[in-house]
């Protein structure tokens, strides 16, 4: 129902009638291209047994896009002035739940009992606040939330980083990360023309299929984190250095040692481990007890 909410004219017309002003802080950035939304939605591989949950749906592009493909569509937005828009614009969507809030702040579980107990499958589709991108995806992650994929437009720079294999320079930490979690997938990059206002990033749509069990073996999730963390400290240092910082100096004969027994030159840099290296070194890591 209705005329589709992401065209240039549509947009401009329901801010004029709302009167509403962008707020840069809060990374509003409305998406004003149908191609680019229908590319969004189909990487979703959404039906009407399926549910969206979708983070900042700004004035309800996305979200329309969804209700008529998703059984059950909840959208979490902060910005209070937007809530009278999205009930006026998607009135004529019963499938559409829109809560506001902070979705950084919410109970995500419970939201995901509440709203989508009825779903066979539920995956998160955003053209997220490129603010604070990384904390929502590491929310999302971390929560273990029944989720089968992810997919959101961020920062190209940003998915390029999540996406990247060993030995590159975009390869670090959030790499491992989403990796650990995700099989990662680019859809397609994104001009800055298909946004009002247009954003001085380029952008791009990633799809994050989460696996069922995480990419690797590993005794303690936040020690596996704090290796990785701990290898990339100082990305121009080798593996043996980065390393002597975490164990301790007075550790550093016996630390290479073992990266020597376990096939890892520790003149390496953490930049070319696998996430089967990183596993297994916080293995060996964690036996020794350091
Ligand atoms: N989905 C819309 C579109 O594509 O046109 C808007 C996308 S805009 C890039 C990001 C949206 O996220 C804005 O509506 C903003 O108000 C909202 N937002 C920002 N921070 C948020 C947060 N912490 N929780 C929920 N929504 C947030």
């Amino acid at each position: 129902g209705g005329p589709d909410i992401g065209t240039p004219r549509r947009t401009k017309e329901i801010i004029a009638k709302h009167g509403f002003s962008f707020k840069k802080s809060l990374g509003q950035n409305f998406l004003i291209d149908g191609n680019v939304l229908s590319k969004i939605v189909a990487a979703a591989e959404l039906d009407e047994h399926k549910g969206a949950l979708e983070i900042g749906p700004g004035i309800g592009s996305l979200t329309q896009k969804l209700a008529e493909t998703a059984g059950k569509v909840t959208a979490v937005e902060i910005d209070q002035r937007l809530i009278p828009i999205l009930a006026d614009v998607l009135a004529d969507r019963p499938e559409v739940t829109v809560v506001h809030g902070d979705v950084l702040k919410l109970d995500l579980k419970e939201l995901f009992e509440t709203q989508f107990a009825d779903c066979n499958g539920v995956s998160v589709v955003a053209n997220l606040p490129y603010y604070v991108t990384t904390p929502i995806l590491m929310k999302l992650l971390e929560e273990r939330l029944p989720l089968q994929h992810i997919v959101v437009m961020i920062q190209k720079e940003v998915a390029e980083r999540m996406a990247a294999k060993p030995g590159g320079k975009e390869y670090g930490s959030l790499s491992v990360a989403v990796q650990y979690y995700c099989v990662p997938q680019l859809v397609c990059t994104v001009p800055h023309t298909v946004f009002i206002p247009q954003p001085n990033v380029d952008s791009a749509v990633i799809k994050l299929t989460v696996r069922d069990t995480p990419a690797v073996d590993v005794p303690d999730e936040e020690y596996f984190f704090r290796v990785v963390q701990a290898s990339f400290a100082q990305r121009r240092k080798t593996l043996a250095n980065n390393l002597t910082a975490f164990v301790g100096k007075e550790r550093r004969e016996e630390m290479t040692a073992m990266l020597n027994r376990i096939g890892i030159d520790p003149g390496r840099r953490g930049e070319t481990l696998s996430l089967d290296e990183f596993a297994e070194l916080s293995r060996n890591l964690y036996e020794a007890g350091w």
